[in-house]
């Protein structure tokens, strides 16, 4: 059994020096949740507009999803985009996708911004498929994609997968065919049961130390219009008609403007609207907790980061897994002093939970995940005969599913002086950064058109 050891936590400043609220206090603008999502927000508010800032962190900052995750950077959706387009309407689900692809964009921007030195890295990565039903998936992506004026993915199939011409008469110029070797070539694998990739563009970034390097340039930058409390947990928000009150501890009392819940949909704040109907939090419980353990491993600096999922033909013995596959990224390890190496992370084996009060940060990381972890390094990826892998960090987190799959973007529309910029964190990187990016731009008063990130409340 290990604990939870994170390779992004462990890259933060120890000696990083914390404030705490003991006091009441004003500003135009509080926000709660201090990972990937609070930072962006506060970076493109004190950016756009002139408004005074204080977020606020029960723990410390990116301790949570932010600091557990596998720091792999892509700008697709939890669900397939043929089922967003399905479910929202192309055109609403196809700007949507523009919205995060658009994304790298500001991510770049805050970067280059604030100075980061961190290493960020983009390049094409790809998902390997072992079966027909995997690549339909990402044909009918393609599809969807086409229709709704997107690039379309490259899709390559194995000149030798036994697909038939009927099987892939619907997808006529939505894929072309490759020399299996070329295939597992790009897969970095020698594991022939893969028979068709996907590319598209993807990157590789420790998020918790992007977001405590851009907290760093922001508190230098605007010392006089940005605070961060840590260790300072929010269990109360009274809305009024043109306010806030957040109740900190020791009685201490914030009163905002506006206040923007960052909090991951984990947060169990009690929401009192005393500027309107009584808000329904019930979102808050809708939110569907999964397990998600990585692992990861130091090796030879000798290749260029890259990040690959398989999509393996579920093998027996996979009971605690959702979805049969594995996602690898490789990237520099960042300050090490002496020898360099390359950090190999591994994810993949995942566990629905049917209460996220079940969840504690402090759980062992299971012998078997890791043999399942390890049989897949040594089969797929590295298949060095008789090496013993030394996993020096295992860890896991908690993933929060929205019912339907997306990030909740905007005003509370049962009092504005609520907002969101949380939920739905499998894939949060990119959406949380637009979030911030969108937040702003509602906080500067612009008006903007509908979209599927906008949340719909209904009251008790
Ligand atoms: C195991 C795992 C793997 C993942 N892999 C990827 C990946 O490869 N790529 C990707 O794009 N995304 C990935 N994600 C998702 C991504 O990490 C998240 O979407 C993103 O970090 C969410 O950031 P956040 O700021 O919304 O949430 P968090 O980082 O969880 O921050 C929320 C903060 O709010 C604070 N908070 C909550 N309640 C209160 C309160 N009452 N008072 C004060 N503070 C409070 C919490 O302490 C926390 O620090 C993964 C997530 C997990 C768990």
């Amino acid at each position: 059994m290990k604990i939870n050891n994170s390779p992004w936590i462990d890259q933060l400043r120890k000696d990083r020096p914390l404030k705490k609220l003991s006091k009441d206090e004003s500003t135009d603008v509080a926000i709660i949740g201090g990972g990937i999502a609070g930072i962006s927000t506060a970076f493109f508010i004190l950016k756009h507009t002139t408004k005074k800032i204080i977020l606020i962190e029960k723990s410390k900052l990116a301790y949570g999803a932010t600091g557990h995750n596998a720091g792999q950077v892509v700008s697709y959706f939890e669900k397939p985009f043929h089922v967003m387009a399905e479910e929202f309407g192309v055109q609403l689900a196809g700007e949507a996708q523009k919205s995060i692809e658009l994304s790298w964009e500001f991510l770049e921007e805050m970067y280059t911004e604030a100075g980061l030195t961190l290493n960020f890295s983009r390049f094409t990565g790809y998902d390997g498929f072992s079966t027909f039903e995997q690549v339909e998936e990402s044909l009918k992506n393609n599809l969807a994609r086409r229709e709704a004026g997107l690039l379309i993915h490259q899709i390559d199939i194995a000149k030798e997968s036994e697909f038939s011409t009927e099987m892939l008469s619907k997808y006529d110029g939505l894929y072309t065919l490759k020399e299996k070797k070329e295939i597992l070539l790009c897969l970095e694998t020698e594991d022939a049961s893969f028979i068709a990739m996907l590319s598209e563009p993807k990157g590789v970034m420790n998020s918790a130390l992007f977001t405590e390097e851009v907290s760093e340039y922001l508190l230098k930058i605007y010392p006089e219009r940005f605070t961060i409390y840590e260790h300072t947990l929010i269990s109360k928000v009274v809305l009024k008609e043109d306010h806030v009150l957040l109740a900190g501890p020791a009685n201490a009392v914030i009163t905002a403007e506006k206040v923007i819940l960052c909090t991951n949909g984990f947060e169990n704040i009690e929401i009192l609207n005393q500027g309107g109907l009584a808000i329904d939090t019930r979102f808050h419980h809708n939110v569907n907790g999964v397990v998600a353990r990585m692992t990861g491993y130091l090796e030879k600096k000798n290749k260029s980061p890259t990040a690959i999922s398989y999509y393996v033909d579920a093998p027996e013995g996979f009971a605690d897994m959702d979805q049969a596959y594995f996602y690898l990224t490789r990237r520099p390890f960042e300050h090490e002093s002496d020898e360099k190496h390359n950090l190999i992370c591994v994810g993949g084996p995942q566990h629905a939970i049917a209460d996220r009060e079940e969840y504690l940060f402090e759980f062992d990381y299971p012998e078997v995940v890791q043999k399942e972890v390890d049989d897949f390094v040594k089969t797929v990826y590295d298949p060095e005969p008789n090496t013993k892998i030394d996993y020096k960090f295992t860890w896991h987190g908690l993933m929060g599913y929205t019912p339907n799959g997306v990030r909740l973007i905007g005003e509370e529309p049962l009092n504005p002086v609520l907002l969101y910029n949380l939920g739905c964190n499998g894939v949060g990187i990119l959406p949380s950064i637009y979030g911030g990016s969108r937040i702003a731009r509602i906080i500067a008063g612009e008006k903007l058109a509908p979209s599927i990130f906008d949340p719909k409340s209904v009251s008790k």
